[in-house]
Formats: C-alpha cells, structure tokens, sequence
C-alpha cells in the first residue's frame, strides 16, 4: 500500500508538490476549494494525479497520512482544524520538498525585499556560472524543481506562510531583511507570533550554516539576543563594520568574509535608495559564501535590472517622474519609497488596510509630499492620518481617475510616486495588475 499524500490548493506550489510527491511514491490526491487554473489541471491530468476542484472531499483528504497545504490557507481553515485534531501532520510545500532536497539553499525572508534580494542574489550567482535554481516565491516551485531539475543551489524566497509549515527544514544560509508588522491579520494582531515566524528561518541550523541578518532592524537584535544563535552570523547595516558581515564607510560598501574584502560605491550600485543598499549588502553577503569573485560580484550588482512593480521608474510626462511601487503593499515598503525620492511627491496611496499605523510616515509625508490621491474603496485611515498635513488630498475609485488626478496636481520636477501601503483587492485583482493599470494610464496621458 502507497502512503497518501494529500494536497491542498492546487497553485504553483501545490501542482509541484503533487509532481513530486506522485515521483516519491505516495498515493497523492489534490483538493482545491477554488477553481484550479486550466493550466495546472492540464498538468495533474498529465501526471495522471487524482485531483477535484472547487471542492474537499473532507472523508477522503482525512484519509491522509501527510498534507500539504498552500500558503493561501490559514491555520482556522475547517479542514485544517479538523486534520490538527487528528494529528495528522500539516506542511508546507518548501518543507516537503526540502526532504528530498540535496542542493544548497540560500533562504530569504522578511517583511519587505524578499523578492528584490531573491532575485538579485540570484543574478549574481547565475552570471557567475553556479548550476542555480530559483524558487519559492518567485517562478516555478520547489518542490517541482526538486522532482524535476538538477541544481547544486537554490535562491528560495520565504514569505511567513511558508516558514509556518516548516518544520526539519534547514536553510544553508538564511536570510532575514527585516521584520516591521505585516498580515498581522494572520498572526492573531500579535507581534510576537509574526517574529517567531520569520525567526524558523534560522531553525535547525548549524554551526557549519549562516545567518545573514540586518543588524539595524531593532526588532531582529532584540529577538537575538533572547535566542542562542548556532550559526556563523553575517551581520549587515549602514554603519562601519569589521567583522564578518557588511557595513557602510562613508559611501562604501564593504563586504568582509573569511579574509577576503570587497567594496564598492553605493553610487555605483543599479538599486538606488537606502532599502536596496541593504538588498546589495545581503545578496553580496550570500554570494560570497559561495565564492563568487569580487569582481563578478561587483559586475553584477552594478549591471542588475531591478524588479516590475518595486520603485520602478517607469516614465517621465512633461518633466514628471511617474514611479510604479504598487508591490508596496504596507506602510514600511511606502517609507523607503517616499525616503528615496527627493523631488516633491503627489502621492497615490490606499487600497485594503491590513492594520495599518500611518504615523511611522509623519515626517516623511510633511516633508515631501505635496497632494495625496487616495485610491481605495474606503480611504477613511489615509483622511485621518493626513488631512492636517496634506492640503490636497482627492479621493477616487479608479486607476484612470487616480492618474489624472495625480498629473493634474504635479508639475513639471515633481514625482508622482504609486505606492498604496495596502492590499490591491479591493479594486484590482493583485498587486500586478494595480502595477500594470498604473503604467497603462501613464502611458495614455
Ligand atoms: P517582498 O518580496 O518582501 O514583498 P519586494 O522586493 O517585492 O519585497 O519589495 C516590496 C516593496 O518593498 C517594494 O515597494 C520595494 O520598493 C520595498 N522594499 C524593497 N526592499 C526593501 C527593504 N529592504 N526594506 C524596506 N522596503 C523594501
């Protein structure tokens, strides 16, 4: 008899998960509550995967002697509660994965730059000849390419969700960007849960692994003092460091490991701002663990494109500078974003609140933001938290008014910056297609 394997949600990571779960073995059957996409039924009938959509069977997937659940799917979800009281043990795909998993991992988490840094290290390995995949997050899944592919390391981009069904995995070399509060809806509105998910990152790590840390997130040094740390920690930050890790002299990065220095100018970095200094400090840090040669290292994160949807400076109309950062979807990703731009700033903001506290944004927005256009069905938070210091502000309910608006109110030298510190959902379908109708209007001005 075959050990079933059951997964639920039937995106990405799940269909990878399926593949390779059918590759090990298990007797698998698929169950999505949505409707899953054409393309990954093609898929799992391909396979020949039992597989339902828009349904649970709930008798047969509590037949299940392992599950697999989509990031998507919260903890209280009925059927999960219903699998927790049957102790049968609940995954996550990276979890799941990573058991037959023999590459190196280089893991990256945080609230915000997981993407931007993901890729980057990435990049950096790849134009340097490392056999690398990418995963996570970010293109095809784990647990596909595990089934599939023939990789020596893998860059994996880590959100909470994931890190919460993780649980012997164990990451080479982990990162942690940041930690400010997001999806708080999700950690029961407690700090401290949403900490202990982005700190499984480092769990079950060694003294032979590493642990690649912002060492100005005030959050991350007060979490580590209470831990005790088994890896080789590789501390980054803007101030000068001589130890092994990153830091700042003047305007220089200077990466330091195992005996060997780089530096490089942070004007000569392709992301610009003082978030994606702390990106090229932590995807440097990674890529020298695995050897890459300074000057390949310097070449790579001077030549890097940047990522759609994050500070993207997408065109300039008559004079104003028209930046896309819809994946700012909280107040700390909109910080970086309005600390980076120094021309005056119209400001298109809002969307769906995930308990969001403005006042972190206080000084920046007196300082430079001239007229707020609040995009979202409910704008409420945004007029209470800046009505007294933003005389212009206008609501509106679309991307084409929004747009319009903001060019209307800018003037020539001026930036108009998208950059909600919300959710898209409650006029758009994610944060992408917010991005897309964003560069759409601009490009109809
Ligand atoms: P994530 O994958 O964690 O959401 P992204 O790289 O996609 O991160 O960037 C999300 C948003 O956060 C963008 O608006 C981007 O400009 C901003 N951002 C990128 N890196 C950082 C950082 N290190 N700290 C704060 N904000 C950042």
């Amino acid at each position: 008899m075959k050990n079933s394997l059951v997964i639920l949600g039937a995106g990405e990571s799940g269909v990878g998960a399926a593949i390779l779960g059918q590759k090990k073995g298990y007797s698998v059957f698929v169950s999505d509550l949505g409707k899953i996409k054409e393309k990954y039924q093609n898929v799992l009938s391909d396979y020949d995967i039992d597989f339902e959509s828009e349904k649970h069977s709930e008798e047969k997937i509590m037949e299940a002697e392992l599950v697999v659940k989509s990031p998507g799917i919260p903890e209280t979800a009925p059927v999960i509660q219903k699998l927790l009281a049957k102790q049968t043990p609940v995954i996550s795909e990276i979890e799941f994965a990573g058991r037959y998993n023999s590459a190196k991992t280089i893991c990256i988490t945080g609230s915000n730059g997981k993407t931007t840094t993901t890729l980057l290290t990435y990049h950096i390995l790849k134009k340097a000849g490392v056999n690398v995949g990418l995963a996570g997050n970010v293109g095809k899944s784990f647990a596909w390419q595990v089934a599939e592919e023939n990789f020596d390391v893998y860059v994996i981009e880590l959100s909470s969700f994931q890190l919460d069904g993780m649980y012997d995995f164990r990451a080479d070399v982990a990162v942690l960007m940041n930690i400010t509060p997001d999806h708080l809806d999700r950690y029961g509105y407690d700090m401290r849960n949403y900490i202990s998910s982005k700190f499984r990152i480092i769990q079950n790590q060694t003294s032979a692994d590493y642990f690649i840390y912002c060492a100005d997130d005030e959050v991350i040094q007060k979490e580590i003092k209470k831990r005790e740390i088994n890896a080789c920690s590789l501390p980054f930050g803007l101030s000068e460091n001589a130890a092994d890790g990153a830091g700042l002299r003047e305007d220089q990065i200077i990466i330091n490991f195992n005996q060997n220095q780089f530096s490089m100018s942070i004007l000569d970095l392709s992301l610009q701002g003082k978030h994606n200094t702390y990106n090229s400090m932590a995807a440097g840090i990674a890529s020298m663990v695995f050897k890459i040669r300074n000057e390949q290292l310097r070449e790579s994160l001077a030549d890097f494109k940047g990522v759609e949807h994050r500070l993207e400076n997408f065109l300039k109309v008559h004079g104003i500078d028209f930046i896309n950062d819809s994946k700012a979807t909280n107040v700390n990703s909109t910080w970086y974003a309005l600390e980076s731009i120094h021309k005056p700033i119209v400001w298109i903001a809002g969307g769906v609140d995930k308990g969001n506290d403005y006042s972190m944004l206080d000084n920046l927005v007196g300082e430079k933001v001239k007229a707020i256009v609040c995009l979202g069905k409910n704008n409420a938070k945004l007029h209470a938290a800046f009505d007294e210091k933003v005389k212009n502000m206008v609501d509106v309910t679309s991307m084409e008014e929004a747009v319009k608006a903001a060019y209307y109110l800018a003037r020539n030298g001026d930036t108009v910056l998208l950059s909600p510190a919300c959710a898209s959902f409650d006029l758009f379908e994610n944060y992408e297609d917010r991005g897309r109708q964003f560069k759409r209007e601009v490009r109809n001005l």
